[in-house]
């Protein structure tokens, strides 16, 4: 035993565990489907290393978690013989938060404690899964011993939650973890920190854990008959939720494991299934989450769903299964026919996973498409959430671009509020209305105060109006919809069928347009008269071939 250490946590981890400290759940048995999880975790990688590297001393007999309830002492224990920690790796996993987006959230956090005087959005709070801290919700202390597989030194680290962590060297630790919360002092009002119960903890794993494909064993509760002292029994199903029939899954399992698999603490959208007999067999469960992760829009955000290979875990964020634009769904697939030796390089090249993520996608749209005709209101907290990431995909894949169209809304100036699909856009065109009309721009204000749009007002002609900047990418990629062209309002000459700029007018206004090109000749291309100004005296547009003025910003802010 080594010399121990104080150390510090990182300051946003800090702050993390102050919220923990503080509690902001009021669903404290979670911390239990943490623990359990991160032990499954480890299991799954142990297994993986071991295949991976053939030399690995590790001891892979009995691979199991084990929850141990001292009620004297007051403690519960999660142990797992799993990967484990070295004293670098708790140190980082442990005592740092490395998720992108963190900084992030705790701003948002702040900003919304401010505006709500003090309590915390327990909105905000559900999207940022805060795992292995949640101990510190029922603990007033919390010690981990671990020890990597493969090597000999083990680690003991000690918090309360408070700023500091202990840490020290242990000569004489199990390969993987074990975590042990120290209960704060029971509440005598609703037994809140009755985790010393054998009834309670069995309970809290068949409800959140009962899929975990690990057996969880717990000692044997007295039942009148002598069980050995110290025996154990395993107390969740393990059954693999997606090779379970329909039928016999409720709604609830299903989502437990959503979070599970995706560190999300809210309930997923909608439940995807899929099963594929014949030469490609695989099974898939899929969700689209109700919110959109912090980091969605950031360049090293994890993407894709976790591959297994006949129940036994490859990989997560499987990048190879769905293409970036779906980056949000998460998931299990589960393939036959694939080595556990596969590699993501190996994985790009393949032609059956290719195979399996076009059957994918294509599902996931036909989902959402579904969900717009049957209950839009899914739909519009869907795209509100990940429209933006879904339009890339009108750009990044031409073969489903129609789909895509298809279940695309965007903001009009039919409604002030109310996003509208392009097919329902379509069924209001007048007759005489050729083209699908759209104003790009940074705000619906800025864009509704252009004088492009008033020729378009006078005419009755609606326009969609696009303030996202992926919206300035795929306008120039797409070319049209149900056989009509989209057209900008802000470029070239709009023919609006009644140009109503005379000869006579022509003449009367060649003087001013001679003097107004030659004075403005540095900065525009071409003065011209035109009709399509209702009450500003002049406007500016760009050449069909140009870039938009959002665009051209954009392009000059990234240095070209
Ligand atoms: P997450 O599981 O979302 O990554 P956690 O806060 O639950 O976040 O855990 C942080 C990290 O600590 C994990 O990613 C893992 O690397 C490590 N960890 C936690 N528990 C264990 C464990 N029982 N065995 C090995 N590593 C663990
Ligand atoms: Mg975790």
């Amino acid at each position: 035993t080594g010399q121990v250490e104080t150390l510090e946590f990182q300051s946003e981890a800090r702050q993390l565990l102050q919220l923990m400290i503080h509690s902001i759940y009021s669903n404290k048995d979670i911390f239990l489907r943490e623990l359990v999880s991160n032990a499954s975790d480890a299991l799954d990688k142990l297994r993986l290393e071991t295949y991976r590297d053939k030399e690995l001393q590790a001891d892979t007999d009995d691979l199991h978690i084990e929850i141990a309830l001292d009620d004297e002492a007051r403690t519960v224990t999660v142990r797992d013989n799993g990967i484990g920690m070295s004293r670098d790796d708790v140190v980082n996993l442990i005592g740092t938060i490395a998720k992108s987006g963190t900084a992030e959230f705790l701003r948002k956090l702040k900003e919304s404690k401010e505006e709500s005087k003090g309590t915390v959005g327990q909105d905000l709070i559900g999207q940022f899964g805060v795992g292995f801290y949640s101990g510190f919700m029922v603990a007033d202390k919390v010690t981990l011993v671990s020890r990597r597989a493969g090597t000999d030194e083990g680690v003991r680290w000690e918090s309360s939650g408070e700023g500091t962590y202990t840490i020290e060297s242990v000569a004489d630790a199990p390969q993987g973890t074990a975590v042990t919360l120290h209960l704060k002092p029971a509440d005598d009002e609703d037994h809140l920190y009755d985790y010393t119960s054998p009834w309670k903890v069995r309970e809290i794993v068949k409800r959140y854990s009962d899929f975990i494909t690990w057996p969880v064993r717990m000692a044997k509760t007295g039942d009148g008959e002598e069980g050995a002292a110290g025996e154990l029994e395993t107390v969740n199903s393990m059954k693999a939720l997606w090779a379970r029939s329909k039928d016999e899954v409720s709604d609830e399992e299903y989502h437990e494991f959503y979070k599970h698999i995706s560190h999300d603490w809210t309930d997923p959208l909608e439940t995807v299934r899929m099963q594929a007999e014949g030469t490609f067999e695989y099974q898939a469960l899929l969700f689209l989450p109700s919110r959109a992760p912090m980091d969605l829009f950031m360049r090293d955000a994890k993407r894709g769903v976790q591959l297994y290979v006949k129940r036994v875990f490859i990989m997560d964020d499987c990048e190879a299964l769905m293409p970036n634009y779906l980056r949000f769904v998460k998931g299990v697939v589960d393939a036959q026919d694939l080595s556990l030796n596969v590699s993501r390089e190996i994985l790009q090249q393949d032609r059956q996973i290719r195979a399996i993520r076009r059957r994918l996608e294509k599902k996931v749209l036909t989902t959402i498409k579904t969900m717009m005709t049957e209950d839009a209101e899914k739909y519009a907290t869907l795209w509100g959430e990940f429209g933006r990431a879904i339009k890339e995909g009108l750009l990044d894949d031409p073969e489903n671009r129609e789909q895509i169209l298809e279940i695309s809304s965007f903001a009009s100036t039919h409604h002030a509020e109310k996003p509208t699909s392009l097919r329902d856009y379509v069924s209001r065109m007048p007759e005489d209305q050729e083209h699908i009309y759209y104003a790009t721009g940074e705000s619906r204000a800025a864009i509704e105060n252009s004088p492009h749009l008033e020729a378009f007002r006078a005419k009755g002609y609606e326009v969609l109006i696009l303030t996202d900047p992926v919206d300035e990418m795929w306008v120039d990629g797409v070319t049209g919809f149900d056989g009509k062209s989209f057209q900008s309002v802000a470029k070239g000459e709009v023919d609006l069928g009644d140009d109503k700029t005379s000869e006579e007018q022509k003449a009367d206004y060649a003087d001013l347009l001679t003097w107004m090109s030659a004075t403005l000749a540095e900065t525009v291309k071409e003065v011209r008269l035109s009709s399509r100004l209702t009450t500003s005296p002049s406007c500016v547009v760009g050449d069909s071939g140009d870039l938009t003025p959002t665009l051209e910003k954009m392009y000059r802010a990234m240095g070209q």
